[in-house]
C-alpha cells in the first residue's frame, strides 16, 4: 500500500510530510508548520531528534494504526524481572 507521508527531520522534530513534496519544495507538516522538504537522507544527528506527537497522532490516524502508546495495554514482568509492556512486545512482533 503506497503511504501518503514521510518524515521530516525540521527544527528539532521529525514531522510527517505528503510522500509527494520535493525536496526544495514548501509545504506543511501534519501538525500544520510550513516547512521546507529536505533531502530523504537525513542528516546524522536528526536521526534521534523526537517525533513530533501531533503529526504521529495524525499520521497513525490516516494509516489506520492505533495510537501510541496503546491505552489500557497490560505490563508484565519477564523472567529476569524487567517490566515489560505487551503494547511493546506487540511493536517487535509486526516489525
Ligand atoms: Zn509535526
Amino acid at each position: 500500500m503506497p503511504r501518503d507521508f514521510k518524515w521530516q527531520p525540521h527544527d528539532g522534530e521529525r514531522h510527517a510530510i505528503p510522500r509527494t513534496l520535493v525536496p526544495n519544495a514548501v509545504g506543511r507538516s501534519l501538525c500544520d508548520i510550513e516547512l521546507t522538504a529536505g533531502s530523504d537522507v537525513w542528516p546524522p544527528h536528526a536521526r534521534w531528534w523526537p517525533t513530533c506527537q501531533i503529526c504521529d497522532r495524525a499520521w497513525r490516524d490516516a494509516e489506520g494504526i492505533l495510537p501510541w502508546p496503546r491505552q489500557g495495554s497490560s505490563t508484565k514482568v519477564n523472567s529476569t524481572g524487567r517490566t515489560i509492556s505487551s503494547a511493546a512486545t506487540e511493536l517487535v512482533l509486526q516489525l
